[in-house]
């Protein structure tokens, strides 16, 4: 598989009455053609603007340095007209809420086109007929009807489905998914999720997935990036990763998870929450909420260790999370 993504040392901050904040730091990955990639944190972890950032679309007072390179070319380094040219048309993202990413005011088969009318320079009747092929692919009945539907006419599901195919028009490289199926039902998220993983499987694109749910990310992606206070504490392919959980903020969210079946019990928490970027610790962010902290985590960013299949832990006291993770149910 060639590289069809690197990210190098990216940092993104955004700008508070007290001068700018560290949102994003020091995030480094590579992704292959038709890999996929999960992103998994808390709100509050820069997962969502990691995305955004390597969209081109952070909010005002927001901004992103480091490398970015997609197919070969530093998108950072290009000015905003032929980044825009990119967007959408090399890169695509679905967004977690389709009822606010859709504009209301227009039937959806409008929206759909207008990215082909756009990029492809389509004329209107071509670009009708993509519509319907595309919502057809994405699953949807009835996609004549469903072109002429304004968004609120549609369930969750099919506004999902919606923004899948605008996001497919024109045939991206690397298609990000932030939370997609966030706002669906159960039964209705599955059927997201498979549908994305049959597109990148078909059509060779790298897939990155955010998700706070670790559940949604093991079972969807072939390596994942655990972020936490903006960087990344541990990371590797899936299942390496799933065998042997380093990081305790990890194995905090691999333990709330939900099961089936076994007996009743309370979930367990990670007591605390995601520190504000303004009071953001010195050392390790997760130290104010690790049971293993100790005076040496406040005292400046962990270390990052390498352990087998390319997985890495960026923990001040591995052994010990390492050897409390056995002992875990
Ligand atoms: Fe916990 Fe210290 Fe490891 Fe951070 S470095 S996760 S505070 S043990």
């Amino acid at each position: 598989m060639s590289a069809l993504l690197e990210v190098r040392d990216l940092r993104v901050q955004v700008s508070a009455e007290a001068g700018p904040l560290d949102a994003v730091r020091g995030l480094s990955f590579t992704l292959a053609r038709g890999e996929t990639l999960g992103l998994v944190g808390e709100s509050g972890c820069g997962k969502s603007l990691t995305a955004l950032a390597l969209m081109g679309l952070l909010p005002e007072g927001a901004s992103a340095s480091g490398q970015l390179r997609l197919a070969g070319q530093d998108v950072l380094a290009m000015p905003e007209h032929e980044r825009c040219a990119w967007r959408g048309r090399r890169m695509a993202m679905i967004f977690q809420e389709p009822m606010t990413a859709l504009n209301p005011l227009h039937p959806v088969g409008r929206q759909v086109a207008e990215p082909l009318r756009l990029h492809l320079g389509l004329s209107r009747a071509a670009a009708e007929a993509e519509v319907l092929r595309l919502l057809e692919r994405v699953g949807l009945p009835d996609v004549r009807r469903c072109a002429q539907a304004y968004p609120h006419e549609l369930s969750g599901g099919q506004r999902q489905r919606v923004l899948i195919a605008m996001a497919l028009a024109c045939g991206p490289e690397l298609l990000i998914a932030d939370e997609p199926t966030t706002a669906l039902d159960v039964s209705v998220q599955g059927q997201i999720l498979d549908l994305l993983a049959d597109l990148v499987a078909e059509r060779g694109m790298g897939l990155i997935l955010i998700s706070h749910d670790l559940g949604v990310i093991a079972e969807n992606v072939r390596r994942l990036i655990v972020m936490y206070g903006g960087i990344a504490v541990e990371s590797g392919p899936t299942a390496a990763v799933f065998a042997r959980m380093g990081h305790p903020y990890t194995q905090g969210l691999f333990a709330a998870r939900p099961r089936l079946g076994g007996p009743r019990r309370h979930l367990p928490t990670i007591p605390g929450s995601v520190p504000a970027l303004s009071a953001m610790p010195a050392g390790c962010p997760f130290a104010p909420r690790c049971a293993l902290a100790t005076l040496g985590c406040g005292l400046g960013m962990p270390p990052l260790h390498a352990l087998e299949d390319a997985h890495a832990v960026r923990c001040l006291h591995l052994e010990q999370a390492l050897a409390r993770a056995e002992q875990q149910p």
